[in-house]
């Protein structure tokens, strides 16, 4: 299964294979694998799942059909000598990946490197703009920058480029101007002065992902969902992401859910879906209710309820149906096409998928009951494809606007 999922190393450096990076493309669709690693939310970001970690993007040729072969990922401008791309970039907690987007959603090779997020928001916008000038570097010929798409940890004023809050996996970092710091930083790099820079919620960004080139392609409009280390949402209606009025829109893992009434969440309240929905929480009730005390994590309780562990596999069951339950919720509330769901726990396998797809069908009325629940398809490129097709659409609207924007 799929999730949102990342397969490069946080910990690889310039000697490491990254700089050999594959093409990366979507993965395959499955439900019984465990993702290589996992991811989601960043206002509540899904975890990256256990033993997650390879040190390469991994490309799946299988779903390689979905990017027409032989499009170029750098754009000849009218007038401009120099090729110009667009770069994607997916900014999360410990790594930070960037290629090159075509307008038809072509991937280039993806290059990711360790965010520095001790260092303070300085540092990470530096890393940031360091991968970006070497996707760049790392094409044929002088090529500029035409826009640069961004999905950030944290909630984030897309109007403006800046962070709104975040949790505390990035210091400081509420209040940072991620759009005018990496303007100015990749200024020389830019084909016009003013570099249109598009920054989303990276949550939001896998959505974008997902819904232009991925498990969602074709829809009008998603419910987006990541389950791991958080739980994330993402609404996309009418070809609209929804960002709410305190930009805060899709936040699933705080919405209450019965079962969870004395659980602790994140947050700091009680009865929040991520408090029994989560990666953490699965292990955490697990050993809560007199499981093995030695049972190291998630994967573990997992694995143990795939080989007949009752109590795990009801921990997993509850965790599922808490998930599905909450999507049954948000669905009637919006009636979305379709509802794709990915990150660290859509790879627990069919136990996790049966509870929450039972316990969605269970509540939502009859003429909901063919609601399509897809995994998410990207895997670890969703949300550099979703950012990269913000900057496209800056690109349009400053084409429709006359250069207004
Ligand atoms: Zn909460």
């Amino acid at each position: 299964m799929p999730g949102w999922s990342r397969t490069v190393s946080p910990r690889c450096s310039r000697s490491c294979s990254r700089h050999a990076a594959a093409r990366a493309t979507p993965r395959a669709s499955g439900r019984s694998r465990w993702p290589r690693s996992a991811r989601g939310s960043s206002r509540r970001r899904p975890s990256r799942s256990p033993s997650s970690r390879s040190r390469t993007t991994s490309p799946r040729a299988s779903r390689r059909s979905r990017a027409p072969r032989g499009s170029c990922v750098a754009d000849a401008s009218p007038g401009a000598a120099a090729p110009t791309v667009v770069v994607g970039v997916d900014l999360g907690g410990t790594k930070t990946a960037a290629a090159t987007v075509a307008a038809d959603g072509t991937l280039g090779p993806v290059l990711a490197v360790p965010t520095p997020a001790a260092g303070g928001p300085d540092a990470v916008l530096d890393a940031v703009a360091g991968v970006v000038r070497e996707v760049v570097a790392a094409l044929p010929g002088a090529a500029r920058l035409r826009a640069l798409g961004v999905g950030a940890a944290g909630v984030v004023d897309v109007g403006r480029g800046v962070i709104v809050s975040a949790t505390d996996t990035l210091p400081g970092w509420p209040g940072t101007d991620v759009a005018g710091g990496l303007r100015r930083r990749l200024a020389d790099l830019a084909e016009v002065p003013d570099l249109p820079v598009f920054v989303e919620n990276d949550v939001d960004a896998h959505a974008a992902g997902e819904v232009w080139r991925g498990a969602a392609a074709g829809a009008r409009s998603a419910l987006l969902v990541a389950v791991g280390t958080g739980v994330g949402g993402a609404v996309v209606l009418d070809g609209h992401p929804l960002r709410g009025a305190h930009h805060v829109a899709g936040e699933l893992g705080h919405v209450p859910v019965p079962g969870a009434e004395l659980l602790r969440c994140p947050c700091g309240r009680t009865g929040h879906l991520e408090a029994i929905g989560a990666g953490p929480a699965v292990h955490r009730r697990y050993l809560a209710l007199g499981g093995d005390a030695t049972s190291p994590d998630t994967r573990d309780v997992v694995a143990r309820a795939d080989t007949g562990d009752e109590l795990a596999a009801s921990v997993v069951r509850d965790a599922a149906r808490a998930v599905g339950r909450a999507v049954a919720g948000v669905v009637t509330v919006l009636d979305p096409e379709v509802v794709v769901v990915g990150g660290g726990m859509a790879g627990a396998g069919d136990l996790w998928w049966s509870a929450l797809e039972e316990a969605l069908r269970a509540e939502v009325v009859d003429v909901l009951a063919d609601l399509p629940l897809r995994p998410a398809a990207l895997g670890n490129v969703a949300a550099v494809v979703g950012a990269a097709r913000g900057a496209w659409n800056l690109l349009d609207d400053r084409t429709t606007d006359g250069g207004a924007r």
